[in-house]
């Protein structure tokens, strides 16, 4: 049985009716986070938002060719997620649109001033630092040395042991590829890379699949991000973490409106949420621990505290430029993958 509520002749409510409720806006959102993120915030932008969003995840470098190759036609609205240097790129080859989002007063300096590189373009969301992790059942197996440092990698005992990701693909090897560069010279650099070439095992395409595989147990270490393997920890894997004894770089998250994005208003709905305290709080609610960039948002209780990581003065303006970023990855892979 139905019941009626009349206020006037015209305004009558039907409870136990079919809802004619707003129809929900469309996004297309290309996410650079955990998998386990990205299907978090789908759920969440369609009913804190009414958003009915596609989310798909590819890695940082995967995201850029797809922006680029739509550039004439754009099916993509939003980039969330993923190593900024790349959407610094992005913005620096034209492909973002400028948004000034109204959460910019609560966020910390770091992503203030990722936003002024960014023209204006790019929004950090999150900041973590780059490492690695072992397995320590393996490790005790095996005998070997923990490594404490980037050139302890390079000792000829963990040959075919090491995973390190594909730069082209991911952001978090390119932040890998630029932390070294930045901490030994470039030479220096691509000398260690092509040395540490003989130890590696594989060149995944996402970024945190050495330290998921390290988890598994099918290699020994894995580099990538230190809250990666917070999180893998915390699941129970038997990871050790290591913040590098020479020091470290580290990322910048970023969120971004894709320029002649055909959704533009539920973009900016969804660049504002993920700004906010609450948005940034899903993060951790996913079980991920990178450092929200909103001041008002929690500290995800597993979240390495970088104030404690010897950390390199990481040059966000010359590793995201265009000409380097595409420079240093053509050297990767002429001299370290071999690839012409
Ligand atoms: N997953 C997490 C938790 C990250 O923080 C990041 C970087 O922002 C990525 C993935 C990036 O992935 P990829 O290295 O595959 O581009």
């Amino acid at each position: 049985m139905r019941t009626f509520i009349c206020l006037a002749a015209a305004a009558c409510l039907s409870f136990g009716a079919t809802a004619h409720a707003e129809p929900m806006a469309r996004l297309n959102v290309l996410c650079g986070v955990d998998e386990a993120w990205c299907t978090a915030m789908k759920q969440v932008v369609r009913t804190r938002l009414r958003i009915d969003a596609t989310v798909t995840r590819k890695s940082t470098g995967d995201i850029l060719d797809q922006v680029r190759r739509e550039k004439a036609d754009p099916q993509t609205d939003v980039w969330w997620g993923g190593t900024g240097d790349a959407q610094l790129q992005a913005a620096d080859e034209g492909l973002l649109q400028a948004y000034q989002p109204p959460s910019s007063a609560a966020m910390l300096p770091w992503a203030d001033n990722f936003f002024d590189l960014s023209g204006g373009h790019s929004a950090g969301i999150y900041a973590g630092a780059l490492g690695f992790a072992y397995n320590t059942d393996l490790l005790k197996q095996s005998g070997l040395k923990p490594p404490a440092c980037w050139k302890d990698l390079l000792d000829g005992t963990y040959a075919g042991a090491i995973e390190l990701a594909d730069p082209n693909s991911s952001g978090t090897a390119y932040t890998a590829l630029a932390t070294l560069v930045q901490l030994f010279g470039e030479d220096e650099a691509f000398k260690y890379l092509g040395r540490l070439g003989a130890n590696i095992r594989a060149y995944p395409s996402s970024g945190s699949a050495p330290v998921k595989d390290a988890a598994h147990g099918e290699t020994l270490i894995g580099i990538s991000f230190i809250h990666d393997a917070v999180t893998l920890r915390q699941a129970g894997y038997p990871l050790e973490i290591v913040a590098p004894c020479e020091g470290t770089g580290y990322e910048i998250g970023a969120v971004s409106i894709v320029k002649g994005a055909k959704n533009p208003e539920a973009a900016r709905a969804f660049v504002d949420f993920v700004l906010s305290a609450e948005g940034q709080a899903t993060g951790a609610g996913a079980g991920q621990n990178q450092v929200p960039s909103n001041a008002g948002a929690p500290l995800p209780p597993g979240a390495p505290d970088i104030s404690m990581i010897r950390m390199v003065d990481y040059d966000f303006a010359t590793f995201g430029s265009a000409d380097e970023r595409r420079r240093l990855l053509k050297r990767f892979d002429s001299e370290i993958r071999g690839i012409p």
